[in-house]
């Protein structure tokens, strides 16, 4: 559990001002060691807080700027940019740690956001919700055009998810997907496969029209020997 850099009272999970002294603990940036070095307004307000947010380069590969808003902790990622960000800062996992991304999970859910609805601080468009990852327990919001936003606190629970193993598990998950879908697609090849073969692999479609020919041919000369 991470403490006030205040007061040092325990902070609770996905807590970002400390309930004893008032102070906004920045939790979610303080697990960036590269941290940010010079802070620009921005253009984009908070969908929360509707205030301008400030941008923030974190000097990942060069240039990488996000949008925080000061009240809320709140982060705004351009696409693809989160992944980036937690595949850079948690490295050498090798291992799921299902027991530890069950408590993950269970304290998010604890959590129970209110499901509510926030519009992209760039085209102002309601933003869809969804999981991100597999029991990560932590819902974005997603603008398919401009980016994710995290609410304050969410960064550091996805940092805590990547840790136990969170992505690994995902890779199995979508991996799952796939062989399940190729599976079913050998399942309906099958179906389809005329039964007189004799065991070869041959569609249907194309070996029919060879078919309708030879009955032709057969039909035809019947017809000559009927004469
Ligand atoms: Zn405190
Ligand atoms: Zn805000
Ligand atoms: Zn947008």
């Amino acid at each position: 559990m991470s403490k006030c850099i205040s007061c040092s009272a325990p902070l609770p999970p996905n807590a970002i001002v400390c309930e004893y002294c008032g102070t906004r603990n920045d939790t979610d940036l303080a697990g960036i060691h590269t941290y940010t070095t010079h802070e620009l307004e921005s253009a984009r307000t908070c969908p929360r807080c509707n205030l301008a947010m400030k941008t923030i380069d974190l000097k990942l590969n060069g240039k990488f700027y996000i949008e925080r808003c000061q009240q809320c902790m709140g982060l705004f990622f351009d696409p693809g940019e989160l992944e980036v960000l937690l595949k850079a800062s948690v490295k050498n996992v090798f291992h799921i740690n299902r027991k530890k991304l069950d408590r993950i999970n269970a304290t998010m859910a604890k959590k129970s956001p209110s499901v509510n609805y926030v519009k992209c601080p760039e085209c102002h468009k309601i933003m869809n919700r969804m999981n991100f990852g597999s029991r990560s327990g932590v819902i974005v919001d997603r603008c398919t055009e401009h980016g994710v936003w995290l609410d304050g606190g969410e960064l550091r629970h996805l940092f805590e998810w990547m840790k136990a193993g969170g992505e690994i598990l995902d890779q199995e998950a979508r991996e799952k997907q796939i062989r399940k879908k190729e599976k079913e697609q050998m399942a309906t090849t099958k179906k389809d496969a005329p039964l007189h073969t004799g065991g070869l692999h041959i569609y249907d479609n194309e070996f029919a029209p060879g078919d309708t020919d030879l009955f032709q041919v057969v039909q035809g000369v019947v017809r000559w020997f009927m004469k």
